[in-house]
């Protein structure tokens, strides 16, 4: 019997991929940094019953109508907005994430990007490589205290809960929004529902942790950073066009915000010639919220198990549709 096929998008390690060859036959993208071209992408998702994608892959509806074999699309990230989920839907294509085995990594992520845009971390690094470092100084990069502040998360799912756990290890008051309320998070971690307006106003710490969508884009804008206090710090691991990075440098610039940290960004990878690049009160990642080895691997394997069970004509572990 011939086995299925599989197509990944990038170069994954061989150990993980070689125990899965025995029942399925996998070609992967030679590259491990350069995504995969759309001629070859498109060659693939027609021939493949299965593909495995990154969040960088745009898989769009002329794609997804001409792949006559494809089962599955297992998207090695809890985001899906890369994926043109009604045109999946249409033809009957499962669309599958990897929800939980990166919550508690991404978490620390956020939080360490939170701590070190507060207390300049990564510029100060900068400063004793670069040889600045003369004399000690009593305002010497100074930063601002995370400790007993007021932290205001927009996006309070599975990853928002678990910053909010981390969060009360600070002292810090916790305020959330979502469009719903979870009563069972206010109860447990003591986290206080606010409306967006408010919990801009109120925060010290504003982070986003809400999924790319339609109503979700651009929520913060010129209007949304203008309500923030003067002190805030903006932390962004969602993804960037939540934010309107325009809006965003213009508020850091003309101090109606005091600092921003950022994983995700409206342009992946971003220009190094960016604005915002340029100033020392942001401080930038290149989208590593997930990345660790231990979690990466997790994340491989869920999707190779959303992979078989779908082939073997069972349901997805986690599917988005
Ligand atoms: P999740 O459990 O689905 O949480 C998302 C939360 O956002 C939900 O509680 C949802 O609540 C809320 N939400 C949705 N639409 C909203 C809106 N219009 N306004 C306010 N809140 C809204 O997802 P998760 O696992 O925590 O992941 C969250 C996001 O983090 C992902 O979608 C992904 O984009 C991002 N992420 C980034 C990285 C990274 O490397 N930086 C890593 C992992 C995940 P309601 O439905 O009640 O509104």
């Amino acid at each position: 019997m011939t086995k299925p096929y599989v197509y990944v998008t990038r170069k994954l390690p061989e150990e993980i991929i070689s125990p899965l060859r025995e029942k399925l036959d996998i070609t992967m993208w030679g590259s491990e940094e350069e995504p995969v071209d759309h001629e070859t992408l498109a060659k693939e998702i027609k021939r493949a019953d299965a593909v495995l994608t990154m969040l960088s892959d745009q898989i769009d509806r002329p794609l997804l109508e001409q792949a006559d074999h494809l089962k599955i699309v297992a998207n090695l990230a809890v985001g899906y907005d890369n994926i043109d989920l009604e045109a999946a839907k249409a033809v009957g294509i499962t669309v599958s994430n990897t929800p939980d085995v990166l919550t508690e990594t991404t978490a620390d992520l956020t939080f360490a990007l939170l701590m070190a845009t507060a207390r300049r971390v990564v510029e100060a690094d900068t400063f004793i490589k670069q040889g600045l470092w003369k004399n000690w100084a009593p305002f010497l990069m100074a930063g601002t205290d995370v400790h007993h502040k007021t932290l205001g998360i927009v996006g309070m799912g599975r990853i928002g809960e678990a910053v909010a756990r981390r969060a009360l290890g600070f002292s810090m008051d916790v305020l959330y929004h979502n469009r719903s309320r979870k009563q069972q998070a206010e109860a447990s971690l003591g986290v206080k529902y606010a409306a967006f307006d408010e919990l801009l106003e109120q925060a010290d710490y504003v982070v986003c942790l809400a999924p790319l969508t339609e109503e979700t884009k651009y929520m913060f804008d010129e209007n949304a950073f203008s309500k923030m206090k003067t002190s805030a710090v903006f932390i962004n691991a969602s993804r960037g066009k939540n934010a309107d990075e325009k809006a965003l440098y213009q508020a850091l610039v003309n101090g109606e915000i005091a600092a921003a940290g950022l994983d995700v960004f409206e342009e992946e990878p971003i220009d190094s010639s960016h604005p915002l690049l340029s100033l020392d009160q942001v401080t930038c990642l290149p989208h590593i919220g997930s990345a660790t080895k231990e979690t990466r691997q997790k994340m491989v394997e869920l999707c190779f198990e959303n992979i078989q069970r779908v082939l073997n004509g069972s349901k997805a572990k986690s599917p988005v549709v």
